[in-house]
């Protein structure tokens, strides 16, 4: 037990999906070969979209996303200020206006009546709000019904951030994230629920914006006649957009594909995780633990608990510190975005803009949740959670 060390998440690899990535390696293409598709078409069929676009991260695809939706320095995109920097970023990088509406505090996903404030006092100094990224927290799908309604009500754009959400079900819907969103983002970091590597995809039911993703990902190039204003020949390609090379390897999508069959078992035992802490946790004092709604299926990317430290011996900081000599090296997600230096500097944000959001944020800490985890390892992490907290 004690040279084993735990974290908030990791990949699991097992020798199927090395064999797989190996098969590649000795094939003809290292990357833009037919494997890609396949990955593609994988995903399409698990998560119902009718075209998906894989690339080289959660990060790139949230760029192209912005991209080919058309944002510029005029829109405002609103997210929320619980989330990784990368959700807020992409605003940034097609010179749109960033901004955040706060939290629900039940389900730590963006209030839809929060944020129909914030679209409603734009809309008063006659400012429109572009598009919403709305993001899946730790795997509690957000309150999509009332988005839609906001979407449709004020003609936004809607962008699922689903990277902590594969699997996910919303009003018994494992398929629902493609039905409300006009774009749907996927990460597959290591820590997330199925990986390559580095790596993402844009999931889409629209024809015209995946074609318009899959010409950005490779620096705006097209040889597709119909999109071409002509053709000189086999060598002639056009470029039509500035785009970037985002492209992701054969390899890794072999490795997608395979993760991809297990991940079905590894929703299985995350939820297993959860129902653990659940249990083993609920009697305990000053600890809150992640609720789900009931027309929701939760598929803990995170397992995040509150926990309110004016009321325990240790604090936040040196809980950590303890259970790190314990080997559990614990995490917190997030630090609300609009308090990073850059946030506050460029845009003017400041402490008490998002108040559910720093309150969230002081008493955050997520607990190791990923499919390795035995049973002896979780009563380890427990019993010493138990022992700091009491
Ligand atoms: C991981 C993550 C991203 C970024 O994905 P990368 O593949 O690491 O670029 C974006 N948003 C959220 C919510 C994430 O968890």
């Amino acid at each position: 037990m004690l040279n084993k060390s735990y974290s908030y998440g990791r990949q699991y690899i097992d020798d199927d999906d090395i064999n797989e990535v190996i098969k590649i390696l000795h094939s003809d293409w290292l990357t833009q070969g037919p494997i890609i598709k396949q990955f593609e078409n994988s995903l399409c069929k698990k998560f119902g979209a009718q075209y998906t676009s894989v690339v080289s991260s959660g990060t790139a695809a949230l760029h192209l996303t912005g991209l080919a939706l058309n944002w510029n320095e005029s829109d405002v995109v609103i997210t929320s200020p619980i989330t990784f920097a990368a959700s807020a970023n992409c605003i940034l990088y097609s010179n749109a206006i960033p901004d955040f509406a706060d939290i629900d505090p039940l389900t730590y996903t963006i209030d839809p009546n929060k944020l129909e404030e914030k679209i409603k006092s734009y809309n008063k100094i006659n400012r429109k709000v572009k598009a919403v990224i709305a993001v899946d927290y730790a795997g509690h799908p957000c309150d999509w019904q009332a988005l839609k309604s906001i979407k449709d009500k004020y003609g936004i754009q809607l962008v699922n951030d689903n990277c902590h959400s594969l699997g996910a079900e919303y009003k018994g819907d494992a398929t629902y994230a493609v039905k409300y969103a006009d774009a749907v983002i996927q990460s597959y970091h290591p820590v997330k629920h199925i990986t390559t590597g580095e790596g993402g995809a844009v999931l889409t039911n629209n024809k015209e914006f995946d074609e318009k993703i899959k010409i950005l990902r490779t620096h705006g190039i097209s040889n597709n006649d119909s999109l071409m204003g002509k053709n000189e020949g086999p060598w002639y390609y056009e470029m039509m957009f500035l785009g970037f090379n985002y492209r992701i390897t054969d390899f890794q999508c072999a490795l997608g594909l395979n993760q991809l069959k297990k991940l079905d078992s590894f929703l299985l035992k995350r939820r297993r995780i959860a129902e653990f802490y659940n249990h083993e946790l609920d009697e305990c004092e000053n600890i809150l633990l992640p609720s789900s709604k009931p027309e929701i299926k939760h598929a803990y990317h995170l397992y995040p608990v509150q926990i309110n430290f004016d009321q325990t011996k240790y604090s936040r900081k040196e809980f950590f510190g303890l259970m790190l000599k314990r080997n559990i090296k614990l995490q917190v997600h997030y630090i609300p975005v609009h308090l990073h230096p850059y946030y506050r500097k460029n845009f003017g944000f400041k402490p008490g803009d998002f108040p559910e959001a720093e309150k969230f944020y002081s008493r955050e800490i997520s607990l190791p949740i990923y499919f390795s985890l035995e049973d002896e390892d979780l009563n380890y992490i427990v019993k010493n959670m138990k022992e700091f907290l009491s």
